[in-house]
């Protein structure tokens, strides 16, 4: 297969949203090459692996040689960044280079960042640097391994360039990333803002046929996609937190309307479990914090509803209000229901009854402030449910609480019926053992800027299968040690 047709791009976005975006190209790069590749995803997207990893497939996945009647595209959007609004960011170091079909028919977009300045770049460089794109690329594909929704990673080029930042000066680098798209509730803002509702009426019919296409004639379809986004952000949010996952930039701009997880600068996994925690440096006030993320998705939504408001009400804007409200007000339930089954789920309760949440709260209780390992406690709580306390008990000073809540779990958990060994191999399948250790990740980027792509490859390798134990990884359950200190991440991709 030859580079120009390897991709076979749609442009579903570029034809039918005039004006949602600025035709664009890559900035011309000294030595685009190609040092980390999917094969797994490439398959998936019917991609030729070898060819993607040829230098024409470099310069192509550099963003610098569109294939022949492809529109690559700078996407225009808005945003509430940190609670203020900002009515034009838009893609200021990306690229849509177009939409795959894959093997099962499902539509993606493929999308470069770091691939140079746009016209939506204001002060900024267009660039990435090599940390900044494999820390996505690995915090991606891990999170796609714990199941969770999210883009992917196809794809590290570097460019043979320097990209100076703040805190460091690092090879230039582009992500080549997947996502089912890049529609964000910034996307729905930037018309709503400057009153264009007929522009945003079109958007929301592209994002109804293509994310919520069960959809398409239900004449109460605005309101039903702002319950359908809804939806789906209360289930990705539930999962995050069910795992430690902090997002640590939930502005509106990245929150995609279906739902996955998006735009990986300043994440990381949360150690002792604290709802308080912050990684990243710019979020001084703690606004998305570990603990604060469900209330934030809930105002996010808020602020999509009210984009969708001249179209759910054309001419009754206190109705379209009214209604909108309803739809963002049944968030909490939604969002709780979702929580409540992640959480049964990893203490290997398979019936919802009554007093679960009660047993739940009380478990977070004595785990707030004590600095216990998140991911750890749950892991090791399968041991319990086997008949083995110890491995639990050993995470807690005090053990008093910890047994008085066990004695509890484990009455209610027999109760259920069932045998405890395969009760325990479920628990082991939702609570992971391997999760990118922030130590780890650290290790494994400077390793990379340094040269030395191994750290970061054999990390991949342990996340890409996070449930399952395997010999000579202990090292990668551990907490960091003492002596690294606080961590603080920066969204400096
Ligand atoms: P983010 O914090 O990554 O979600 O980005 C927020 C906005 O800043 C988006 O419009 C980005 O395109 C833009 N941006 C971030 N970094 C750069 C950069 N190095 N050059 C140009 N634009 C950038
Ligand atoms: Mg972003």
């Amino acid at each position: 297969m030859s580079v120009e047709n390897i991709f076979g791009f749609e442009q579903s976005y570029a034809t039918e949203l005039e004006g949602f975006y600025v035709p664009w190209q890559g900035a011309s790069v000294p030595e685009p090459r190609v040092v980390q590749l999917n094969h797994p995803l490439a398959a998936e997207l019917g991609l030729d692996a070898d060819v993607l990893a040829s230098d024409d497939g470099a310069r192509l996945l550099a963003g610098m040689d569109p294939p022949a009647g492809t529109t690559p595209l700078a996407q225009a959007y808005a945003g509430h960044q940190f609670g203020n609004f900002v009515p034009q960011l838009g893609d200021g170091r990306a690229l849509l280079l177009g939409e795959l079909i894959d093997r099962a028919g499902a539509r993606w977009d493929l999308q470069l960042k770091g691939s140079g300045r746009t016209p939506f770049s204001r002060g900024g460089d267009g660039k990435a640097g090599l940390g900044p794109v494999l820390r996505e690329y690995l915090m991606s594909e891990a999170m796609h391994a714990l199941g969770v929704p999210t883009t992917r990673a196809l794809a590290a080029i570097t460019t043979g360039e320097e990209v100076r930042r703040p805190q460091s000066v690092e090879p230039g680098a582009i992500i080549a990333r997947v996502a089912s798209s890049h529609i964000r509730v910034g996307t729905f803002q930037f018309f709503a803002a400057r009153g264009e509702s007929e522009r945003v009426r079109l958007l929301a019919e592209y994002t109804i046929a293509r994310h919520f296409p069960d959809l398409v004639d239900a004449d109460d379809r605005y309101l039903r996609l702002l319950g359908a986004v809804r939806d789906r952000q209360a289930a990705l949010v539930a999962h995050w937190m069910s795992i430690g996952f902090v997002h640590g930039v939930m502005n509106t701009d990245n929150t995609t309307v279906a739902g996955e997880t998006i735009d990986y600068g300043p994440c990381a996994f949360m150690d002792g479990y604290d709802l308080g925690t912050v990684f990243s440096s710019i979020d001084r006030h703690g606004r998305y914090a570990y603990g604060n993320q469900p209330a934030i998705a809930q105002w996010n939504l808020a602020r999509l509803a009210e984009t969708l408001l001249p179209l759910i009400e054309p001419d009754d804007e206190e109705r379209a209000i009214e209604l909108a409200t309803t739809e963002v007000d049944a968030y909490a339930g939604i969002y709780l229901e979702r929580w409540l089954e992640r959480v049964r789920a990893k203490l290997g309760l398979l019936e919802a009854l009554p007093g679960d949440e009660e047993l739940i709260r009380e478990l977070f209780g004595v785990l707030e402030g004590k600095d216990v390992d998140f991911t750890a406690f749950f892991r090791r709580l399968s041991s319990a449910a086997r008949g083995d306390r110890t491995p639990v008990r050993m995470l807690f000073r005090e053990k008093g609480e910890i047994d008085g809540w066990m004695d509890r779990w484990l009455t209610r958990l027999e109760g259920e019926g069932g045998d405890a060994a395969s009760r325990a191999d479920a628990m082991d399948r939702v609570n992971p053992l391997y999760i990118p250790r922030n130590h780890n990740v650290q290790a494994a980027l400077d390793a990379a800027i340094d040269g030395e792509l191994e750290p970061f490859r054999r990390l991949l390798t342990v996340l890409a299968r996070p449930f399952e134990e395997r010999d000579g990884l202990g090292a990668f359950t551990e907490r960091a040690p003492d002596s690294f200190g606080s961590y603080t991440t920066f969204c400096g991709t």
